[in-house]
């Protein structure tokens, strides 16, 4: 019921987003006096002390200024975006990771702080290839990404105990189907007990079913099926287009997919899947694993960790907190624009 009620919260704000009060002034009328440059219509950001801003709602990136322009992406509440430059009709041109589009000023805070904007925040995974997505982490340590189910409650649970002993943060996506499945047979809900133990988990589709052939309209209920309920998802099959994209949007998600693949859903092999995860990391990377492999083992991980410490990569630690002091504590249902890994 809590991903229902975040649902209508994000529709509300995308379909009444000019409902001002009786006797204000709609928000995007006037741009705010503390920018306005009054002799100017229109101009650069140069002009400005303002280099980024942070969403004060969930708002849509579009192509062009105005809400008849097609929607790019969909952006949580409090997301930092880099700001190139404002009309004359208080909307700004920004750029979110790789994307660049418009957004209304009225839901942006302003701020003098640089956009650190990194590179990948949110995606466009093309298929199986490694495409530099390094989702919502933003430092140097590299995420363990493991998607869809694991065989067996206590093969996850063996994971969960081990990487909470040593302080490991893993990003799980488990398919709708999945969460269903172990609430059947064990009566447990895999995406809790992962958070309970510090893990970041999102949304991996209900029924992992390519969405490339749906329109947008009927991937964004594939979406909204049963599933975890966040503002992350990994397409099935990685597979992205732009009515993926659109579908994602309009669920409220940004798109995590990975810029290290292990290939490990081909090949299924231990050694193999190790070595891959630790010769193709790079510092933020994110690697590709499956829980249904035997990479999804503590011994696995702990040669990962081996192996990516040799080369001077660590792992996401566990979460303890946004200052990451004191103990492991419960992850938040919805990612931070930032892990602090
Ligand atoms: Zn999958």
């Amino acid at each position: 019921m809590a991903g229902t009620a975040a649902l209508l919260l994000v529709l509300q704000a995308l379909v009444a987003p000019a409902a001002a009060p009786p006797g204000l002034k709609p928000p995007d009328a006037t741009p705010p006096s503390s920018y306005a440059a009054p002799n100017m219509v229109h101009f650069e950001l140069a002009a400005t002390k303002y280099l980024s801003a942070v969403t004060t709602g969930s708002v849509r990136v579009r192509t062009g200024p105005g809400t008849n322009y097609a929607s790019i992406t969909l952006l949580v509440e409090g997301t930092r975006v880099k700001l190139l430059k404002k009309n004359s009709k208080g909307w700004w041109q920004v750029t979110i990771g790789r994307k660049t589009g418009w957004m209304k000023g009225s839901y942006l805070k302003l701020s003098t702080k640089a956009a650190t904007n990194a590179i990948g925040y949110l995606a466009s995974g093309k298929g199986f290839e490694d495409n530099g997505d390094k989702g919502p982490n933003k430092t140097s340590r590299v995420v363990l990404t493991y998607d869809d189910c694991p065989k067996t409650l206590s093969d996850f649970n063996a994971v969960l105990k081990y990487v909470q002993a040593k302080n490991i943060g893993l990003a799980i996506a488990p398919t709708g189907d999945c969460i269903a499945d172990f609430e059947d047979r064990y009566g447990v809900n895999l995406a809790t007990l992962a958070r309970a133990k510090g893990q970041w988990v999102i949304n991996h589709s209900a029924v992992h079913q390519d969405l490339r052939p749906l329109s947008c309209a009927a991937a964004a209920r594939q979406l909204r099926l049963t599933g975890v309920s966040t503002n992350y998802g990994r397409p099935p099959h990685g597979a992205v287009d732009g009515s993926v994209e659109c579908a994602y949007a309009s669920a409220g998600m940004n798109i995590w997919t990975w810029d290290v693949s292990t290939q490990d859903w081909e090949h299924e092999n231990k050694a193999l899947t190790i070595s891959r995860a630790v010769t193709k990391a790079k510092r933020g990377s994110s690697v590709l694993m499956h829980m249904w492999t035997p990479g999804f083992t503590p011994d696995a991980i702990r040669q990962i960790k081996e192996g990516l410490s040799k080369r001077g990569l660590s792992l996401c630690r566990a979460y303890r907190g946004m200052d990451n002091a004191g103990a492991i504590t419960t992850t938040p249902r919805y990612l931070p624009d930032s892990l602090p890994c």
